[in-house]
């Protein structure tokens, strides 16, 4: 049970196309070092994509840029294949001088545009690789506070490229009265400084069903995370992927514990499509148009 992701399910008619062909998700993680980021993408695809790393040795000197990696998938469930990409970004945030941190992810994310916009215009299109970023989750620290300037930098420069979708990270070391104050006060920021998070669209005819279950995912954002690759066995006898304290156990795939299985059915099951499409046919768009503009086009 636990190595079932749930996207052979997808229910929308929109989607048999993908599964058909095959398809390609591409989800970029950013944060600060240390937020969970490593971890919660191993939880969500229930792969070991990341093998524990120790900490960085902080005698050892930093690297000065932003690294940009990433790590490919093939997952396959009842038939249904997906080619699944983490870009994980290592390094932000840790400099003593963070202002331009943002700014190699922009560029990957541009270059990833550019080499989709050269297949198009490639005669033959007929294997189109998509390696676009169709999501990008962005870790935010549980401080309880507010959002701290390099976010708001962040999500201003990203948010026309990219569907952006915040998270709480390490929800579990806040209490649910913190996390509902956070996300409240995290939402106003967001406004505040008019960053477009990702909205997934509303279909008129939509099934009452189907209405509420997206609206008890998108009222969950900023999702409050807690990310675990450790199996315990709790006194009842079940096994649960968690984090154990002294006062209990927080489980990650409870939704009263944690936003978890809201955020992966919404990139998994609910809303890959929209994510996928919103990046193809906004995002990519304004940027390809931009192109063609400046180059005289
Ligand atoms: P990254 O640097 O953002 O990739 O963070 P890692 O995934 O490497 O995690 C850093 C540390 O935080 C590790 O010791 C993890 O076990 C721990 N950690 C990861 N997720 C959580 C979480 O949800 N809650 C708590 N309390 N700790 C976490
Ligand atoms: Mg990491």
């Amino acid at each position: 049970l636990m190595g079932y992701v749930g996207f052979a399910n997808l229910p929308n008619q929109v989607h048999r196309k993908s599964i058909r062909k095959g398809f390609q998700f591409t989800c970029m993680v950013v944060g600060e070092s240390g937020l969970g980021k490593s971890t919660l993408i191993n939880t969500l695809f229930n792969t070991t994509l990341y093998p524990a790393r120790p900490s960085p040795d902080p005698a050892v000197e930093r690297p000065k840029t932003v690294a940009i990696e990433s790590i490919s998938a093939d997952i396959e469930e009842s038939t249904v294949r997906l080619r699944l990409t983490v870009v994980d970004t290592p390094g932000f945030g840790d400099f003593v001088n963070n202002d331009e941190s943002w700014k190699p992810i922009v560029e990957n994310i541009e270059a990833r545009f550019d080499a989709y916009l050269e297949q198009e215009n490639r005669v033959n299109r007929q294997k189109m690789v998509d390696n676009r970023v169709h999501a990008c989750l962005y870790f935010i620290q549980p401080t309880g506070h507010a959002l701290k300037q390099i976010d708001i930098e962040f999500m201003r420069r990203l948010h026309t490229k990219v569907n952006l979708i915040p998270i709480i990270a390490k929800a579990d070391t806040l209490t649910d009265e913190e996390v509902q104050n956070f996300k409240r006060r995290v939402l106003a920021d967001i406004e505040h400084h008019n960053i477009r998070i990702f909205q997934a669209p509303v279909y008129e005819n939509e099934d009452e069903e189907t209405l509420a279950e997206h609206e008890a995912i998108t009222t969950k954002i900023p999702f409050a995370v807690v990310g675990s690759n450790s199996e315990l066995e709790l006194e009842d006898g079940r096994v649960i992927r968690g984090r154990s304290y002294p006062w209990g156990v927080v489980e990650v795939d409870n939704e009263e514990h944690c936003d978890f299985v809201k955020l992966r059915q919404m990139l998994i099951r609910t809303h890959m499509e929209e994510l996928r499409e919103h990046t193809n046919n906004v995002l990519y768009e304004n940027y390809r148009s931009d192109k063609l503009l400046g180059m005289g086009v």
